[in-house]
């Protein structure tokens, strides 16, 4: 471990100011991905900027719009347990829920769910190459166990994943990361927030050197009703997703008014497809239907040689998520997914 400074600002704006725009710095809330991205010797800090005496970052408010501001300093588990996330959020609280553990989600906060690294085996490895860790030094995932790795949205630098189960219901429900940093706030849509990896594996998302997540904020939806967060793993719990679908319907009878299907595990970032979304509205809330929107979904889907089984898997989760959304009852604490 390398010699660093430790800094504890009193505010956003000293926390920002103490980062600059020194890449090597880093913001630690709960370091549940970052005190092991360190001790694998993946990231050198020339400073620690402890940012837990921040309140200002650690409430959960209403918004004027009729939505929810999420801090980036709750925990994950403050966070799907507040009473107002789970009445008009939902399908945020489940795929939280559906996350590591319980000790790591009392302790991993909501800006740093947004910013944990790939699992992949290799980038963990510093003595194998990886071109999200060393760029241009080559990617042992192509053509080695790939198991886990990406159908969507991959590249020939990288086939890495982007593992957070919260993520992929925050794509679905188009929440908006608030961040701040030298050149002023902004506000990133989250569809924009991470990358696929292309030419600059090394990149994860979108922000700029020594800019800080404030806040998520939700938009007000219809889909407190009907929704289903469904992840598929290896075992039952304490592993990231093969394949993971959030589904959300605002339906009008039998009719899907608006839909939205977010799929975490297959790529690089959470995957989207609006056509797939389009291809619903105003359709029965039928299987026939739900099919004929994986498919969409999953256009151009490549697998590779350990990981092909990921593409028949996705649509029968879409397929099967969707209908469970179509059942509140399957959703309550205890209930079992249907066959
Ligand atoms: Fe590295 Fe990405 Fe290849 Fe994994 S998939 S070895 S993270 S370049």
């Amino acid at each position: 471990m390398n010699n660093f400074d430790y800094l504890q600002p009193q505010s956003v704006s000293e926390a920002v100011d103490q980062a600059g725009t020194n890449d090597s710095n880093r913001f630690i809330a709960g370091g549940t991905n970052l005190l092991d991205l360190w001790k694998y010797d993946l990231l050198h800090p020339a400073a620690l900027i402890d940012i837990n005496q921040l309140p200002a970052l650690n409430s959960i408010t209403e918004t004027a719009e009729g939505g929810l501001r999420l801090g980036a300093l709750c925990t994950n588990a403050a966070t799907a347990y507040h009473p107002l996330v789970e009445e008009r959020y939902p399908l945020l609280s489940k795929a939280i829920l559906a996350g590591a553990s319980a000790q790591i989600r009392n302790m991993a906060t909501n800006g740093g769910n947004l910013l944990q690294r790939t699992r992949c085996y290799y980038f963990y490895d510093p003595a194998v190459p990886c071109n999200k860790r060393n760029p241009g030094s080559g990617c042992p995932a192509i053509g080695g166990y790939n198991r886990m790795h990406a159908i969507l949205g991959a590249s020939d630098q990288c086939i890495a994943v982007f593992p957070s189960d919260m993520c992929v219901a925050l794509a679905a429900l188009n929440a908006v990361v608030l961040v701040t940093g030298q050149q002023g706030d902004r506000s990133i849509p989250f569809a924009d927030f991470h990358r696929l990896p292309g030419d600059q594996p090394a990149l994860d998302n979108t922000l700029l050197p020594g800019e800080l997540i404030t806040a998520i904020d939700l938009p007000p939806n219809r889909f407190a009703t009907n929704y289903s967060y469904l992840k598929l793993r290896d075992r039952h719990s304490y592993a990231f997703a093969l394949v993971s679908v959030a589904t959300a319907l605002d339906l009008d009878g039998d009719t899907i008014r608006e839909a939205r299907i977010a799929l975490g595990g297959v790529a690089h970032k959470p995957w989207r497809n609006e056509l797939a979304e389009q291809f619903l509205q105003g359709k029965a809330a039928i299987e026939a239907n739900f099919a004929a929107a994986a498919d969409i979904l999953l256009q151009g889907a490549q697998g590779y040689q350990h990981n092909g089984f990921k593409i028949p898997l996705a649509k029968k989760a879409i397929i099967r998520n969707s209908l469970m959304a179509l059942d509140p009852a399957s959703q309550l604490p205890g209930a079992q997914p249907s066959a």
